[in-house]
């Protein structure tokens, strides 16, 4: 059986269309669709409700508020079936049509077929912080991940059950799925672009987004406070060796050293708060994961 796992939030506008593709896609085929309605504000529930009334191979995961589109697809794996789980958005953006085409390429020896978008906007300062967020997690996880990687993949039960060892409360599934190795392949597919359609990720969310990973997958923060202030410390003690040499074999050349005390006092200061500031973002990490919090609520399960 094939799972299809569609996080939803504010979608009602595609999700008839995109069940009546998916469904005369895999016509032939036994499966499944999981819907995780993330808390949307705009009516999706009702039109879910509507289709799982008419189609027996959709359930909806009904969850009690907006969790997050990560932890709506953990929602989803956690209640997927399938031995092959499809993960897409329910924009439209990623085509129904496509899923043979993935289904194909899960051959015996690979585990997740990722699909690489060719986008046709281009957008120059989103490329470049996700240029230099690939990077840095492609040096992490030591694979070379390719840009553009989208949402709709294809995963075997062996992956998803990997998956769901993962325990964690801020989970994030494309360093995740990374992380934790298996054989893949990966495909090139043309992306719809709806002109309407805006994306739900405002600035501040991605950033948030960006911010969670670096944290959660590099140790890039604490390596930078441990070197800045390696470097900080050991230039302050050969500068004091310096003045303490030029006061016994050149007298007393330099001004009273007030200024320069304060500039040192404040320069250590600051170092030393911000390295606080690094320090409790990790605290803070550890404190979510002890309270073993659950990743969201499911207020109701619908199906027919
Ligand atoms: N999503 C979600 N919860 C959220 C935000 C997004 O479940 O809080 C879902 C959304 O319904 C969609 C997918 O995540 O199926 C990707 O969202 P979107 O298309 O807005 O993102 P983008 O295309 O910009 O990556
Ligand atoms: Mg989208």
């Amino acid at each position: 059986m094939i799972s299809i796992i569609v996080p939803v939030y504010n979608n009602s506008g595609t999700l008839q269309e995109l069940t009546d593709r998916i469904t005369g896609t895999l016509r032939d085929k036994k499966y499944e669709i999981v819907y995780i309605n993330d808390g949307s504000t705009d009516g999706s529930l009702i039109v879910l409700k509507d289709i799982a009334r008419k189609y027996s191979q959709v359930r909806v995961i009904n969850l009690s508020r907006n969790f997050g589109q990560h932890p709506a697809i953990s929602a989803g794996f956690e209640h997927a079936r399938g031995e092959k789980i499809i993960l897409m958005d329910a924009d439209l953006q990623d085509k129904p049509e496509n899923i043979p085409l993935l289904l194909d390429n899960l051959k015996e020896d690979i585990d997740i077929v990722y699909t690489i978008r060719r986008d046709k906007r281009k957008k120059l300062f989103r490329d470049f912080t996700s240029n230099l967020f690939h990077y840095l997690i492609s040096k992490q996880v030591r694979v070379d991940i390719p840009k553009n990687i989208g949402t709709f993949r294809l995963l075997n039960r062996r992956t998803l059950d990997a998956l769901l060892q993962y325990r964690e409360v801020n989970v994030l599934y494309g360093p995740l799925m990374y992380y934790i190795g298996f054989n893949c392949r990966y495909i090139e597919i043309e992306r719809d672009e709806y002109p309407n359609q805006k994306s739900s990720y405002s600035f501040f969310k991605r950033f948030e987004l960006g911010l969670n990973t670096i944290v959660t997958y590099t140790d890039l923060p604490y390596k930078v406070f441990f070197y800045a202030g390696f470097f900080i410390l050991f230039f302050s003690m050969a500068y004091a060796v310096l003045i303490i040499a030029q006061y016994f074999f050149m007298g007393r050349l330099l001004p009273g050293g007030i200024t320069i005390i304060i500039v040192i006092l404040l320069f250590t200061l600051g170092s030393i708060i911000f390295s606080i500031g690094i320090l409790g973002i990790y605290l803070f990490r550890i404190f979510q994961e002890v309270l073993r919090r659950p990743k969201y609520l499911i207020r109701e399960i619908i199906e027919k």
